[in-house]
């Protein structure tokens, strides 16, 4: 398998890494443990009969300890004791009440997806599987990646190179969370660094996620690969849940966003996202760079990050677009980059002052 990446093997050494995702390097060497690990050891006080909102507040003043809990646990070499209901449980049971007046993404369809309603994503109430598989051409310090695709996007990228997936050109395979967990334990049983949630996008299938990793108890990283467009409710569940947040930046302005995702308010959710991402996981952040869009889009998303995150942020400048699905229907996204586009972007970066970028 590290054949195919040389690159992969020390990559966990290097000082950008090192700097950016030490907690992420950690898990991936055993020496710490998974944040969905901590958050079932959390002892919860509530019940199921009280209302979404006493369980929000609930959740919210466990996740304000939740930073201490991960201290005393990366402090410790102790298995953490069993609890009976779990600060995992309650975000269960919170996603779960989510699913019946569905606000998983900005979108907020309200739509009962546990009737089968489906709203702008597609999604029902099943967890529908499109592939897992040991992913090798992911950042070398994810690979191998156990990735997970599954249906629905809550955007419409017009040049999506998984329109297939995201659109629902076939329904994928109806999966029960046993059943991933069972797909989880076979990808860490392959050595897997981390479990990769993607899509389409991880989020409208949020609850069954959390669900999920509640049914696993082995040590491996989570990673939450997304478009950036998830609502309030789901980054407070996301949050002591996911280890590393590999976060896509599309758009430096709504304009763009409206008008090639249909994505309105995108540039809130994406920066309200990664702020909370940066707080209270890892974060390695995602910009592919699109034909015509350096000054609208590459440039205000790398001052906002430089600004906001700062300058060791680990990012991955992508230069891989290609026009797909309905990408003709713009005159600059029907071609690929220049080669003057690429050296552009990257002399942003520079001037920007980001000096940790995926090489
Ligand atoms: S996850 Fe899907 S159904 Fe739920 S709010 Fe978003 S687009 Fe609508």
């Amino acid at each position: 398998m590290w054949v195919r990446r040389p690159d992969a093997r020390g990559i966990l050494e290097t000082p950008g890494v090192k700097k950016a995702l030490p907690r992420y390097v950690d898990i991936v060497r055993k020496n710490k443990r998974a944040k969905y690990l901590i958050a079932k050891a959390v002892q919860a006080e509530y019940r199921r009969r009280d209302t979404t909102d006493e369980l929000w507040v609930k959740h919210d003043a466990l996740l304000s300890t939740f930073k201490e809990h991960v201290k005393t646990q990366d402090s410790s070499r102790k298995k953490p004791k069993q609890v009976t209901n779990s600060f995992l449980d309650l975000k269960v049971l919170l996603a779960h009440r989510l699913m019946q007046d569905c606000a998983f993404c900005e979108r907020r369809c309200g739509v009962d997806r546990l009737r089968g309603e489906k709203g702008y994503c597609g999604a029902g109430r099943n967890f529908s599987l499109f592939s897992a598989f040991p992913h090798m051409g992911e950042e070398p310090e994810l690979v191998p990646s156990g990735t997970i695709f599954t249906g629905g996007c809550s955007i419409r990228c017009i040049h999506c190179q998984n329109w297939d997936i995201s659109q629902w050109r076939s329904s994928g395979t109806s999966v029960t969370p046993e059943m991933m967990a069972l797909q989880v334990k076979d990808l860490a049983g392959k050595g897997c660094r981390n479990i990769n949630m993607v899509g389409g996008d991880p989020t409208p299938m949020t609850w069954q996620w959390i669900e999920t990793m509640n049914k696993v108890d082995i040590n491996i990283a989570t990673i939450w690969n997304s478009n950036s467009y998830y609502s309030e409710e789901t980054r407070k569940l996301l949050a002591g849940f996911i280890d590393l947040y590999l976060l896509d930046f599309k758009y430096g302005n709504n304009e763009c966003a409206s008008e090639i995702s249909d994505a309105p308010g995108y540039w809130e959710a994406a920066t309200r996202n990664h702020l909370m991402a940066h707080e209270y996981g890892e974060l390695l952040i995602r910009v592919l760079v699109l034909p015509g869009h350096n000054e609208c889009c590459t440039r205000p998303i790398l001052q906002w990050i430089h600004d906001n995150l700062g300058p060791d942020t680990r990012v991955n400048l992508m230069f891989q677009y290609r026009p797909e699905w309905r990408a003709g229907e713009r005159p600059e996204l029907k071609r690929e980059l220049t080669s003057e586009e690429v050296a552009e972007a990257r002399h942003i970066a520079d001037e920007i002052g980001l000096r940790n970028l995926v090489r």
